[in-house]
This record gives structure tokens, sequence and C-alpha cells, in this order.
């Protein structure tokens, strides 16, 4: 390994600082002792060196240049990547086994992919250094994943002109993530590396699209009536949740999910269950709607989209 390919992976000095993104300056000494990494609930993630790394595939945004993710699509908004607080998984239910997977195999990388027409590209990568337990813990193992560093490009490179051993793992059929080890990892991270970091660019054109969301719909995310943007502060309610019991499905088929909560029990209609009830703000409170018919349902609920 040449000492250039050994600075790629020496990340000795976390950017800390710039994981002020998203904090209101004046409460931001009282945040930043109380929720962001390495302060608890955040522990260091265990990794081995050399690094390796997972693939993911994630839906990005039709409505932008850039491949932010997926703002707009209805009843099936993505918090995930959450490139704001540089986590994965804090506000989202999004792939637990990868999160899982990463913990147990003491991954470094998050390698993100998704499409651009019909091919597959990748946009950019985590460089993870923190783990907590999310509300779904105690059932299964549920981590959210926190980075110190994180790199997406302008200019998302086609996985058929990645450098080996890169290609050849990216190209192997994959649906959602697949694990690299350290070589194709090194390779993929190292042609990333080779542009400039658009992080500010792709953190823009989130606003962008939200603020587009919100003048059309009242709400930056429709899917959970989220007038706000993604915040340190925000995640202070994900973060102070306590582990519930019993383990609640990823996936509702009928789309329908009710709060548990007896002094709320509204319905919400969202393709992945989510982490916080859209009406009371509870968290882990949605439980699944098996059949929307048999629950009194039809046609338009509480503003959400119709049955499909
Ligand atoms: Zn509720």
């Amino acid at each position: 390994m040449t000492g250039t390919q050994l600075h790629l992976f020496d990340w000795t000095t976390p950017v800390t600082e710039d994981l002020q993104v998203g904090f209101d300056a004046s409460d931001a000494s009282n945040l930043r002792s109380s929720l962001i990494p390495p302060t608890a609930p955040w522990g260091a993630l265990e990794v081995d060196t050399p690094a390796t790394g997972y693939l993911s595939v994630y839906l990005s945004e039709d409505l932008s240049k850039l491949p932010i993710r997926a703002i707009t699509k209805p009843n099936d908004n993505k918090s995930d990547p959450n490139i704001e607080t540089r986590t994965y998984g804090l506000f989202s239910t999004c792939e637990r086994g990868m999160r899982a997977g990463i913990v147990n195999n003491r991954a470094q990388f998050i390698i993100f992919l998704c499409k651009k027409g019909k091919e597959r590209v990748v946009s950019g990568f985590y460089h993870l250094a923190w783990k907590t337990e999310g509300i779904w813990h105690a059932a299964k193992r549920d981590y959210a994943l926190a980075a110190d560093y994180v790199h997406f490009v302008a200019e998302p490179i086609r996985v058929s002109d990645l450098p080996e051993p890169g290609k050849s793992a990216a190209e192997r059929k994959f649906r959602l993530s697949k694990r690299v080890d350290a070589v194709e990892t090194q390779a993929i991270v190292t042609a990333l590396q080779s542009q400039p970091n658009a992080l500010e660019d792709y953190l823009s054109e989130i606003d962008r699209v939200e603020r587009f969301q919100a003048f059309h719909s009242g709400y930056r995310y429709v899917s959970w009536k989220q007038e706000r943007p993604f915040s340190w502060e925000m995640a202070r309610q994900y973060l102070a949740a306590s582990n519930t019991q019993g383990e609640v499905p990823n996936q509702s088929p009928s789309g329908f999910w009710q709060c548990a909560d007896p002094d709320c029990g509204q319905f919400v209609n969202n393709k992945s269950l989510l982490r916080s009830c859209p009406f009371c703000n509870g968290m882990g409170t949605l439980r699944v709607v098996a059949n929307p018919d048999g629950a009194g349902l039809s046609g338009e609920i509480n503003g959400t989209q119709n049955i499909h």
C-alpha cells in the first residue's frame, strides 16, 4: 500500500466541527453536549483495519440533477442517507439488516449507489465512526450509525467505470446492500475521492427540493407531515426514545399503520414503518394495519394519499 493510499484510510482527525450542520446556534452548546457523537448515547463503532465496507442502494430524487435521496416520492419519502446529520438509520427504518451487519462485521464505510437512467452509479460514501441503539433494538438489532466524514461527488461514477476490483464487486447482482472487502472498498472510495467533495451542493439541493415540496404541500416531507429540515435538534426526540418491546415489521401489507397511543390512534399511509407518529410524534407507536377495509378505512384519510 502506498503512502497516498494509506492516507486515504487515515481518519485520525475526525471532522467533528462539520457535524454542526443543522444547528440552531443559540442552542448549539446544549445540543452538542447531549446529542452529537461522540457524546452518549453514541459510542465508538468498533472497526477492522484495513477498512471494509457495504454497498448500499438508495432511491434518488427525480426532480434533482444531483442524486440526493428521494424527497418527493408519494408515501415513500426518504430520510436516509441523512447527510444533514451525517447519520444513517437515525430517522428511518431503512436497511436495518445492513446497519446490524456493519456493526457485526466491523465495517467502516457505506458506499452509496443509485440509478441514473438505467445504470447504477456510485455517488458517495460515509466513513463511519459511531453507533447508537434504535428504538427496536430490544426486539431485533436496530442501530443508528454516524459518520465523521461524508463525501459525495458532482459526477457520480458509473459502476462499469469503477476501477477493479471495485467494478466487479459493484457489478455483481444485489438488491439493496452488499458487503465488500478491504481491497474493493479502497478501490471505490479512492475513485470517489478523485473528485472534490460536493457535499455542500448536495445539502443545498436537498434544501431546494424540500422547499419546493413545502411550497406545494405545506410540508418538506408530506408522508410524515414534517415542516422543518432535518437537524440535530430534531434528532433529540429520536435519541431520547427508549427501547420499545416487541417486533414491528418494516413494511405494512396494506400500506397503512395505526398509532397505538390511545390518545392518538391515527392512521398513517406510508410504505415503510416510521419511527415517529406524524400526528402525535410518539416514538415507536405505529402498528401494522393488515387490512385497511377491515379497519374501516376508505378513501382519503387524515389528508394522506388514497389507498392504491
Ligand atoms: Zn400518534
